[in-house]
């Protein structure tokens, strides 16, 4: 199944559900974080970095588009918020295409912005707010997303 849903009822649910989808992940790939602003996209960040294993800080890269973590040894993870991003031209500028590879892990809170630019999603989660607590979606966009849902459900 290519869809994973369900409630988080409050912010430790969304660092666990981060957590899980640490455990399931394979080293590279990317995840497109969709929401508005407040839904939990950098929560559940934090929640994954947490799971693989980083300690400390998780900072939301608002105004430096992006943040680098070592969570261990043989991973790095790009996190970017690419809600100031605007112009095109500072993504190759940036050498922001490098970031991305078989290798590294790329998490993209306002992929939107930078729509064209970005390497296609293996995962999506979109997260709205609703009551209390948010309403999460995960969909694969890949044949490896597709796997690590499969995981992810069973
Ligand atoms: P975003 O990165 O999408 O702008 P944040 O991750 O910064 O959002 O989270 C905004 C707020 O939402 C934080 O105060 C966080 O504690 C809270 N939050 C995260 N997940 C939940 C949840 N499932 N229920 C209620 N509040 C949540
Ligand atoms: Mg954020």
């Amino acid at each position: 199944n290519s869809v994973v849903d369900g409630y988080l009822k409050d912010e430790q649910a969304t660092l666990a559900l981060g957590a899980t989808v640490a455990r399931h992940l394979p080293s590279g790939g990317v995840i497109y974080l969709l929401g508005d602003l407040g839904a939990g996209k950098t929560t559940f960040t934090r929640g994954l970095l947490n799971g693989l294993g980083h300690i400390g800080r998780v900072k939301s890269p608002t105004y430096t588009l992006v943040e680098t973590y070592t969570p261990t040894p043989v991973l790095t993870l790009h996190h970017f918020d690419l809600y100031r991003f605007g112009d095109p031209m500072e993504w190759e500028d940036a050498g922001f295409r490098d970031y991305f590879g078989p290798d590294t892990l790329c998490i993209v809170e306002w992929p939107e912005k930078a729509a064209g630019a970005l390497p296609p999603a293996d995962l999506t989660l979109q997260l709205t707010v609703e009551g209390t607590g948010r309403h999460y979606c995960l969909t694969a966009g890949t044949p490896t997303g597709t796997a690590c849902l499969r995981t992810i459900s069973t």
